[in-house]
């Protein structure tokens, strides 16, 4: 599903992505971990074209990225085709970000109405099936200040999923909760990935990671330094790098 080989990212100066190479199968979990500025978001961001890569390629289902072949050679996406990849990769954000001024119904519509053209009706049915997902049927005409931090995370996930994403991204979506509500987003995550969805998840939770996870990525200076399933990495670490950093978050 998603297919990552030498990808480089500056910003100035700053050389934050040194060469990540990763493949995700379709229907895999997969955590990343790693050190405050390591890259993680850098690279969820490159694989959503919220960044452009200076380096490498990226594939989505067998897409490139932000880029087309063109006879021999390799030309930049227009920004229609920009947006209508980053349709297809649903990213849920450490901020929840939704409309404060809409419903939770209409917080979830807003997007496969106003830009997937789908019909209200069909939209509105299929909001209240992915509310029943996340737990939070009863909600669809609250509005987001009326509920906790945990619900209205749970909420973006399903706006997220509104748009029937090949593929979900999650930066640390548990890290501006309280920690009383971090498990009740994290039980909804599971149950995504028991459903079978492709997920890249940035996270410290490393209870999520060693129970959901198909495979751990450790990354140390925009580098993967070490993969492998969560037994291995988590319990039995090869690298020194990975083994200093869990020893600081376990
Ligand atoms: P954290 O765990 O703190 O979220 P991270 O691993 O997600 O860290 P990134 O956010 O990817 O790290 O940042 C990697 C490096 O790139 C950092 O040094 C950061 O300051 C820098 N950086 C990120 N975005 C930008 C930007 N838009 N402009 C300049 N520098 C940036
Ligand atoms: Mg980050």
């Amino acid at each position: 599903m998603v297919h990552a080989a030498g990808v480089r990212k500056s910003f100035g100066h700053l050389e934050v992505l040194n060469g990540i190479d990763l493949d995700v199968a379709s229907g895999e979990v997969v955590v990343v971990l790693g050190p405050s500025g390591s890259g993680k978001s850098t690279f969820l961001r490159c694989i959503n074209h919220l960044e452009t890569i200076d380096g490498g390629s990226i594939h989505v289902d067998g897409e490139l990225i932000g880029f087309r072949a063109d006879g021999g050679r390799v030309r930049h996406l227009r920004k229609r085709e920009i947006t209508r990849q980053r349709r297809e990769i649903g990213m849920v954000f450490q901020q929840f970000n939704l409309f404060p001024h809409l419903t939770v119904l209409q917080n979830i519509v807003e997007a496969p109405t106003g830009v997937r053209g789908e019909p209200a009706g069909k939209a509105r049915e299929h909001a209240r099936e992915l509310l029943r997902r996340v737990g939070l049927e009863e909600k669809a005409s609250a509005y987001p200040r009326q509920l906790s931090g945990g619900q209205q995370q749970r909420v973006a996930i399903a706006r997220a999923l509104a748009m029937r994403p090949k593929l979900m991204l999650f930066d640390e979506p548990t890290s501006a909760l309280d920690p009383e509500l971090v498990g009740e987003v994290l039980t909804t995550m599971k149950s995504l990935a028991d459903d079978g969805l492709t997920m890249v998840v940035v996270t410290h939770e490393i209870g999520f990671a060693r129970e959901v996870a198909d495979r751990v990525v450790f990354m140390d200076a925009g580098l993967i330094v070490e993969s492998g399933p969560p037994s291995k990495v988590l319990e039995n670490p090869a690298n020194p790098r990975t083994k200093a950093f869990l020893s600081k978050v376990l």
